[in-house]
């Protein structure tokens, strides 16, 4: 078994990412497994230099160690090839072409993301502009199971997903390809992180089954909020780990604090070590 923890530097981590990082370590480490860093820094304009080590000492603190770190930014060759190996098309549209294109046909947008409506397909609308690559995503329904709460989700790929983008205008490349063609070189069987992402997993497993990589099984784990249920935000200004760890504040006390705000019961101070136990009980 290989699980993995796989933060975005893109500043402190707060109680929610912790959390997410704790029941990824536990996760892994109660079944006996191997666990992962991964460092998921493609969008370099996001990017904190200074968030690596604060994460790797905010993680070592809280006793959450890992067997083996990666950086994203260093592997663009394996998404290279990746992206290598799908069909692909260049597109030059802007998001606001794109929202207007979908006004023009079908209505509306719907969901988070709109629907590419195939604009770029048989060539670029624009030549001259920097152009993004685009998946020519197969004609079929997608499902994704997640093995926590047992829920199935599955998504009709050019209708609901529509073609979506590997690579950006800018030679980024998509966090999507990168997740999988990660996921997949480095063995990673069990992926335990937070529920922002479940409606992201369909696509994700429409990359794996194009790329002949096998599906982990996925554990999607609910996000913490504030008190006003919002989800906590790096950029809201929700409380950074470091400050805690900084200001002497005893990791067993928010260990005890991350695991009671799951609903388990365990005392005011608690070990990561002790926590695999209760772990054991409340996942399996
Ligand atoms: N890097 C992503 C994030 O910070 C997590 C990706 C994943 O776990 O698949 O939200
Ligand atoms: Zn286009």
């Amino acid at each position: 078994m290989v699980g993995r923890f796989a933060p975005s530097p893109t500043g402190a981590m707060h109680l929610g990412n912790a959390r997410t990082a704790l029941l990824a370590w536990l996760h892994t480490r109660a079944q006996g497994g191997r666990h992962l860093l991964r460092f998921e820094d493609l969008d370099t304009g996001r990017v904190r230099d200074w968030a690596y080590d604060t994460t790797r000492r905010d993680l070592s603190w809280l006793g959450l160690d890992w067997d083996a770190e990666y950086v994203q930014s260093r592997r663009l060759e394996h998404y290279a090839a990746a992206l290598a190996r799908l069909d692909t098309y260049p597109c030059t549209c802007t998001r606001r072409e794109v929202l207007a294109a979908i006004e023009d046909s079908a209505g509306a947008p719907h969901g988070e993301e709109p629907v590419y409506p195939g604009t770029c397909r048989a060539g670029t609308a624009h030549p001259g502009r920097p152009a993004a690559l685009r998946w020519r995503v197969p004609d079929r329904v997608v499902c994704a199971r997640d093995a926590r709460s047992g829920q199935e989700l599955c998504q009709d790929l050019p209708r609901e997903v529509g073609d979506f983008v590997l690579r950006r205008g800018d030679g980024v490349y998509a966090y999507h390809l990168a997740v999988v063609a990660d996921d997949a070189e480095m063995g990673v069987t069990d992926v335990v992180r937070g529920a922002d992402l479940w409606p992201a997993t369909p696509r994700q497993v429409a990359l794996q089954g194009a790329l002949g990589y096998a599906t982990p099984r996925y554990w999607h784990m609910p996000l913490m909020t504030d008190y006003r249920g919002e989800r906590l935000a790096k950029r809201g200004g929700a409380s950074p780990v470091s400050a805690l760890r900084e200001a002497g504040e005893r990791p067993e006390r928010v260990l005890g604090e991350l695991a009671r705000s799951l609903g388990w019961g365990v005392p005011g101070e608690v070990t990561a070590a002790e926590l695999v136990e209760v772990y054991r009980e409340w996942a399996f």
